[in-house]
């Protein structure tokens, strides 16, 4: 008996990492994390070493049934480590554990919003070629051949992330053709951020059969259509049970120099989406507000009816890494929380 084991891992693509994978042979059957071993690769290859010392290592992470070949076979997430096992400078989840179990006791859950656009033959799926649709209006959430471009692809990825357990929890067109958005979470930060790299290199291999390609950019077609983002929902115990800590986390991402030590870390290409315009704030301008869209956080409208609940950080890019923008949330807001 013998199963296949993919093993994924983020790359050192400057300035947005991109996902790699390659195929390992394992012996008998899947005995969960612990039991999948170490293994190399190039580094040389993938922005992450010089070729006269290429090997860097891969540490199994995080496993999940693999949905697209079936049967026993496997998805391993990796870290990426220096061959003296420590962890190599594009390694952002390293960081992240440190913070999560620093403040786990404050139980830190996030909820992305991941948008993302497919493109074929170079162009977004629905536009027609060397033109431009009517504009934005009614794809958003719409139904119907004339609004909706990719459905099948869609419901193909949402079935996998379902058949390899992530904590996917919805789907919906966006506002601009061939734009999509899957929901991962509420769950714990690594627990959301290891589900959506997973999620993405599944919309990437889901569209491939497709002949599709899927991007994060996030400002993938210029002029008056919206960008793609990444909103981050965001909770801790006190923020589920009062409004005063809703608003102790709302102010602290506003103090002092926090708005642009997070903006720069929000995904590469964020001054061309954070315009002010489109559902966005200006990237330079910090701001909070209840209902509000054009907020940089908005506290949903029934958080502030209820007393209770998260918030959304609505600056991320749809290409930021989530071991970054949930390490700077839990970082900036649960220290501020604790006082
Ligand atoms: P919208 O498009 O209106 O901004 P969505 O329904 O797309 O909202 O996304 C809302 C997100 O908020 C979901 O990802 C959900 O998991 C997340 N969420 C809900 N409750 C919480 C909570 N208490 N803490 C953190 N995230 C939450
Ligand atoms: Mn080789
Ligand atoms: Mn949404
Ligand atoms: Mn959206
Ligand atoms: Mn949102």
């Amino acid at each position: 008996m013998t199963f296949k084991a993919e093993y994924i891992w983020i790359d050192g693509t400057q300035p947005t990492a991109k996902l790699r994978s390659k195929t390992k042979i394992i012996a008998g059957e899947p005995a969960g994390l612990d039991a999948l071993g170490i293994w190399g690769f190039d580094g040389s290859s993938t922005n992450q070493a010089e070729g006269h010392s290429s090997d860097r290592v891969l540490k199994p992470v995080f496993t999940c049934p693999d949905p697209i070949r079936g049967g026993d076979d496997i998805l391993v997430l990796c870290e990426v480590l220096n061959i003296d096992m420590t962890p190599h400078e594009s390694n952002t989840r390293a960081a992240l554990t440190e913070v999560s179990e620093k403040f786990a006791a404050q139980e830190p859950i996030f909820g992305i919003e991941q948008e993302y656009t497919f493109f074929q033959d170079g162009y977004p799926l629905g536009f027609p070629k060397g033109g431009f649709p009517a504009p934005q209006g009614g794809y958003y959430c719409g139904v119907g051949a004339d609004e909706i471009f990719g459905r099948e692809v869609v419901e193909a990825h949402l079935d996998n992330c379902l058949a390899a357990g992530l904590a996917i929890s919805g789907i919906n067109a966006e506002v601009m053709p061939g734009q999509w958005e899957f929901q991962v979470g509420p769950v714990s930060p690594l627990e959301v951020s290891d589900h959506l790299w997973v999620a993405r290199w599944l919309l990437y291999r889901t569209a491939e059969d497709f002949g599709i390609a899927a991007t994060l950019d996030p400002k993938p077609v210029k002029g008056d259509w919206n960008g793609a983002g990444a909103h981050t929902n965001f909770s801790t115990r006190a923020m589920r049970e009062g409004y005063e800590a809703i608003i102790t986390a709302c102010e602290s991402l506003g103090e002092g120099s926090k708005p642009l030590d997070h903006v720069k870390h929000y995904g590469a290409g964020i001054d061309d989406r954070l315009t002010g315009l489109h559902e966005t704030a200006p990237w330079n301008e910090y701001s909070y507000g209840v209902s509000n869209r054009g907020a940089s956080v908005r506290i949903p409208w029934q958080v502030e009816k209820d007393g209770k609940g998260y918030i959304e950080d609505r600056r991320p890019n749809a290409n930021v890494d989530p071991y970054l923008v949930t390490r700077l949330i839990v970082d900036t807001c649960c220290s501020a929380l604790e006082k």
